[in-house]
């Protein structure tokens, strides 16, 4: 690897990562329409369940067909409406884009936006209560892991300022964590925390699933923005077959139960501590051959991906 030259015209992909050989083979199955209704509530509710516990929250989940952009999108067009104030911190491309994707749906945008290669501080604390006093926003946007930076941002503290600010919403993406790091929603206070079945847990690029704190329903009720990727028709569908919005997606939905099965075989614990593991050999490995890291030395790295510094 001493001459970074001859990979400046590697092709680099957001993903998909490999699937699971679970999921493949639950993608393999065949779900034709006998089995809808309420088998297809037994499992959506079962994942949906394990899903909580993935994303650290006792409120809702919801699990929506598409990419975790679907979501993104729809928790942004359902809580907010023009003219409302946002708060984007952002310690990466992710993060900072929460801001433009706020802009794009009428709202003003505040950004606390630090060096692509650092992860939320004290510092950034410091500006966040700053910019809270001074712009009053209904919501606040982070990143949990910054996938292009390698970064993985601390949101406990920046969740107790939220509650001691008395911001009404938080909204978290944690696409590039969940399943493989500590996600902690409730701890965090955050109101809605957002995932995909891409990334960590090993599937297709379908699903993706948020978890919606009562606060936040009642917000998204308030709104009441309709749309494809509006969240209101999925408030209570777990409940009911007949009410469930658009084609249930057996595969992807089994195939994220068969990944979760997986995880949960090996244990939360061991899945979290085996990625640290690897992402450290990962970054030893890389630092021995002279390859410098992306994050600064003060930034927390991901544990789940691993960004290099190219000249
Ligand atoms: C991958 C990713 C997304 C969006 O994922 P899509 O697959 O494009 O839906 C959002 N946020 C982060 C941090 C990601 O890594």
């Amino acid at each position: 690897m001493s001459d970074f030259h001859s990979y400046a015209s590697l092709p680099f992909y957001p993903g998909p990562v490999s699937l699971h050989p679970a999921a493949a083979r639950a993608l393999s199955r065949d779900y034709g329409p006998p089995r809808m209704g309420d088998d297809y509530l037994r499992l959506y509710g079962s994942v949906r369940s394990r899903l909580q516990k993935a994303l650290g929250t006792r409120e809702d989940v919801i699990l929506g067909t598409g990419e975790a952009m679907l979501v993104l999108w729809g928790a942004l067009k359902s809580l907010l409406r023009p003219g409302d104030t946002v708060l984007s911190v952002g310690t990466g491309v992710f993060g900072d884009g929460f801001a433009d994707m706020a802009r794009a749906i009428g709202c003003r945008a505040v950004c606390i936006s630090e060096p692509y290669d650092r992860t939320i501080s004290e510092s950034t604390l410091q500006r966040v209560a700053e910019a809270v006093r001074l712009h009053r926003p209904l919501l606040i946007t982070a990143v949990h892991c910054e996938t292009p930076s390698g970064t993985l941002n601390p949101l406990e503290a920046l969740g107790a300022l939220k509650k001691d600010l008395g911001v009404p919403f938080l909204v978290v993406d944690a696409v590039a964590s969940v399943g493989g790091a500590p996600v902690r929603a409730d701890a965090w206070n955050a109101d809605c925390v957002l995932g995909g079945s891409q990334k960590c847990l090993s599937c297709p690029p379908d699903m993706c699933c948020m978890s919606v704190s009562a606060a936040a329903w009642e917000r998204i009720a308030e709104v009441g923005y309709a749309g494809y990727d509006a969240l209101t028709p999925f408030r209570g569908a777990a409940e009911d077959a007949m009410r469930f919005p658009y084609t249930p997606n057996w595969w992807g939905v089994a195939a994220l139960s068969a990944a979760l099965n997986a995880l949960e075989e090996e244990g939360w614990d061991a899945v979290f501590a085996r990625n640290e593991a690897t992402a450290k050999l990962c970054r030893e490995g890389l630092v021995r051959r002279g390859v410098a890291l992306w994050p600064a030395q003060d930034a927390v790295c991901s544990p789940t991906v691993t960004a290099i510094s190219v000249p």
